[in-house]
């Protein structure tokens, strides 16, 4: 069953109701793959007494010291927020979200990310996403309670599975038959495109201003095959020989 192998990440949760609420709203709708990174309050009674009948989902959930670690072998992650960003990033609806973690997940490993109850998901964490789904609400009053997130989300990824959205739509990638770079792979690559950018002057570490993201959000829509992600970080290192010493 493809729903059991979408990933829902909660980064940094401060209330372990929380957790048990997003582990009842996860098994209503048949999803059980849920991973926390540092949570605050787990595991407790809090959880457990509001996960009511789906403490299996939370005795198996994961708990990560980092996000990279949760989503380390991710091809597709994709990041829920309530909020405008300065920068914009590809914003989806949570029914074009729901089809597009369906369609991805039977090749690829897929994480849904929720941020922290407070603050949300940071920049850093957004940078890791492929695109962002945005539930609409009352724009005065549009953050919702964490588990009730997950649940609007959950239940459009299980009205796309009833409908039967399986087959991902070929996108260039699919058609080369490659496998899609990991996050970790792409991370990698960030990391060294940085160092390049800053030893060749092109970036003042002092005042990187947007250019990071930007240059994030360029790569992050075009869904690099491994292959590509090597190809380009031979080029950087050609190029910067001696200059720069890379870490692979
Ligand atoms: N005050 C925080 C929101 C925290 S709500 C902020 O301004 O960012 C906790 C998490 O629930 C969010 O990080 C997001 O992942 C999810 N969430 C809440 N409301 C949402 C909405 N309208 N659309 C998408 N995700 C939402």
């Amino acid at each position: 069953m493809p729903l059991n192998r979408i990933r829902i990440v909660l980064v940094q949760p401060s209330h372990g109701g929380n957790i048990g609420g997003c582990a009842r709203a996860m098994k209503n709708m048949g999803l059980t793959r849920l991973l926390l990174v540092a949570p605050e309050d787990f595991p407790g009674e809090e959880a457990s007494a509001r996960a009511a009948g789906a403490d299996d989902v939370l005795a198996r959930a994961q708990v990560c010291a980092t996000l990279d670690e949760a989503i380390a072998d991710c091809h597709l992650v994709i990041g829920a927020s309530a909020r405008e960003r300065r920068i914009a990033w590809p914003m989806l609806a949570p029914d074009e979200a729901a089809r597009r973690v369906l369609a991805a997940v039977n090749g690829q490993e897929v994480a849904v990310l929720f941020g922290r109850e407070r603050t949300g998901l940071t920049n850093d964490e957004l940078d890791r996403c492929q695109a962002l789904v945005n539930i609409p609400a009352n724009p005065e009053f549009s953050s919702l309670n964490l588990a009730c997130a997950v649940q609007v989300l959950a239940y459009e990824i299980r009205c796309a599975a009833e409908a039967g959205v399986a087959a991902a739509p070929a996108g260039a990638a699919a058609m080369l038959g490659e496998p899609l770079a990991t996050s970790a792979e792409i991370q990698r690559f960030y990391q060294h495109l940085d160092q390049v950018m800053v030893a060749s002057g092109f970036l003042d570490p002092a005042n990187p201003r947007l250019l990071t993201r930007r240059i994030r959000r360029l790569f992050n829509r075009i869904e690099m095959t491994s292959n590509e992600v090597n190809i380009l970080r031979g080029i950087l290192a050609a190029v910067t020989q001696p200059v720069v010493k890379t870490k692979s």
